[in-house]
């Protein structure tokens, strides 16, 4: 199936984002992961593209062995950066061929330095928008976008950014998912801005709760944001005890999903960082909260 149709159904989807593997422990890790989170039944899952385009061929071998060996439907992420339009092509029959419908279009960031020039490849695209048109001419592509609570780093202001994320919907993305938040308000912010601009393209939530105090600052510099600074205080106060920094990060996030869904998002999408404890501690809250 389509994942813009299934996330235009009445019931928000669920669906869980895995990395490629770059070992043979992380590859074991992974299917564990893949296993484990098989069982609750997701709408789909998604295979990110290794940064600066290095991980072009196992993100289609991952995304065709969940294709073949699992019960889930997969959908492949897929970066300009340091491809031409050729080698993009190339990438996007091999997902054609491997019967891969569903693709998430970013752009991408450099390698290295992720705020560093981003160099258009002297055959490649320039924005996640030349993406989402080539995928559309491909073939039959259900297609994705990101999207930026925060607006994206690179952005000068909030409506810039809200016009180009609609110029990408107009190019014929189906639905978007956002970079990690946490704090509702900033979703929903997005969201009306978005709609009040006239496009009604929906909008998963991306969310990712935090386990330990090291990933606050690494939210801050994927989301491009300071992380909320009331939370931040709530965080600072336990820093020292592991185990209460995880419980606070779980309740935390399952506390904004529940928000979310009572707000009418279309779903929920869990970055996992390729394990499984903690996106099930996540959704057991939920869960529990949905009516039988
Ligand atoms: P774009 O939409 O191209 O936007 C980039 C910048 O250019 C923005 O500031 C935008 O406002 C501006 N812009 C866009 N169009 C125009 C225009 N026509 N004229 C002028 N300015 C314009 N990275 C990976 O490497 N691999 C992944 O698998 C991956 N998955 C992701 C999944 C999600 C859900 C999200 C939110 C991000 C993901 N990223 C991934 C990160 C992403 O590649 C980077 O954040 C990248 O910097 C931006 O990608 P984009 O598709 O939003 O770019």
């Amino acid at each position: 199936p389509a994942i813009g149709e299934l996330i235009r159904r009445p019931e928000p989807t669920f669906s869980f984002e895995f990395m490629p593997p770059k070992t043979r422990d992380g590859e074991r890790l992974l299917w564990q992961t893949i296993r484990e989170l098989e069982t609750l039944r997701p709408d789909f899952v998604s295979i990110t593209y290794g940064a600066g385009g290095t991980t072009r061929d196992t993100t289609v071998a991952v995304t065709e062995r969940v294709a073949t060996e699992t019960t889930l439907l997969p959908m492949a992420h897929l970066t300009a950066v340091n491809h031409s339009v050729a080698e993009l092509r190339n990438v996007i029959g091999r997902l054609a061929g491997a019967g891969i419908r569903n693709v998430l279009a970013v752009r991408g960031d450099p390698p290295g330095d992720p705020m560093g020039e981003w160099v258009r490849h002297p055959d490649g695209v320039l924005y996640a928008e030349d993406l989402v048109r080539l995928l559309r001419e491909s073939g039959d592509f259900s297609v994705g976008v990101a999207a930026f609570p925060y607006k994206h780093p690179r952005s000068a202001d909030i409506e810039g950014d809200t016009r180009n994320f609609i110029r990408k919907c107009r190019a014929g993305a189906d639905f978007a998912i956002t970079q990690m938040f946490f704090e509702a308000d900033e979703y929903l912010r997005l969201r009306d801005r978005v709609a009040a601009a006239g496009c009604d393209t929906p909008i998963v939530p991306g969310v990712m709760p935090v386990l330990r105090m090291a990933t606050i600052a690494r939210a801050a510099q994927l989301s491009g944001a300071p992380f909320p600074p009331a939370l931040l205080a709530r965080f600072e106060r336990i820093a020292g005890d592991d185990a209460a920094v995880r419980a606070l990060g779980i309740d935390l996030c399952s506390e904004m999903c529940q928000r979310l869904l009572d707000e009418g998002v279309p779903g929920i999408h869990f970055i996992t960082m390729n394990r499984s404890t903690a996106t099930r501690e996540v959704w057991q809250h939920l869960a529990a909260n949905v009516p039988a």
